[in-house]
């Protein structure tokens, strides 16, 4: 097949850009795949479940909390006016009845203050724990936002880079004969499709070739293209 000087060159870039646009594709995929975001996300799901499971601890500790409450000063309304009661009497034996039980409304109000303190205790325990895993899920979120504004960076840079590549393949497939750039593509499908003797090696297939190889290669006219002996990649000079 043959192909001028500026041709076999822009055939040349032509390689290196697509090989260049695979890696930024496969760049890409892998920085939209940060195993680091899915461990975040997986650790954000399980501080959620903590958070709900906490929130409810606090709001039935709140609960209990709001009835020992009640209970208190409903014996604390009893006792008031049972007092209201005793200084009322005449009768020793109604005032005797009346402090009996003013005695066991007190006794139960002792009660319903220590199962109120303990609720208390209970509760602000509760509200700690609620308190540090929704910090916790904050520090998560936070660094959630973070990696995925610089993965959005890096992909958005890679996605620019891989623009001005396309632009730039534009411009030099215009320099290459439609039928070698159709020898090409089916060609680049399965292997890098271009290669140089470097070092006495295929650029292509980095095999080592034989001084006759390099030979028959060297003496094809300067349009003709050449084919590695070793990977079939078209030779350019
Ligand atoms: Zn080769």
């Amino acid at each position: 097949m043959k192909l001028d000087k500026v041709g076999q060159s822009a055939l040349l870039r032509l390689a290196e850009i697509d090989l260049e646009i695979t890696q930024i594709k496969h760049e890409i995929s892998s920085a939209i795949d940060s195993k680091e975001l899915e461990g975040l996300r997986f650790q954000l799901a399980i501080v959620a479940g903590e958070l709900i499971a906490a929130r409810s601890d606090v709001e039935n500790l709140e609960e209990s909390q709001k009835r020992a409450d009640d209970d208190l000063h409903l014996v604390e309304s009893r006792i008031a006016r049972d007092n209201e009661r005793l200084n009322q009497t005449s009768s020793s034996k109604d005032a005797q009845g009346i402090q009996s039980e003013i005695a066991s409304l007190t006794r139960r109000k002792n009660e319903l203050e220590d199962t109120e303190l303990g609720v208390l205790a209970e509760l602000e325990q509760a509200q700690k724990v609620h308190k540090e895993i929704s910090e916790r899920r904050d520090q998560i979120n936070d660094s959630m936002n973070t990696l995925q504004a610089e993965i959005q960076s890096k992909v958005d840079d890679l996605k620019s880079r891989g623009r001005k590549l396309t632009a730039d393949k534009e411009i030099v497939v215009g320099k290459i004969t439609a039928d070698v750039l159709a020898a090409y593509e089916l060609l680049a499908k399965r292997q890098i499709a271009v290669g140089q003797v470097v070092n006495r090696s295929c650029s292509a297939c980095r095999m080592g070739l034989t001084a006759s190889a390099i030979d028959l290669l060297a003496e094809l006219p300067d349009d003709q293209i050449g084919y590695c002996p070793e990977c079939q990649a078209m030779m350019v000079r």
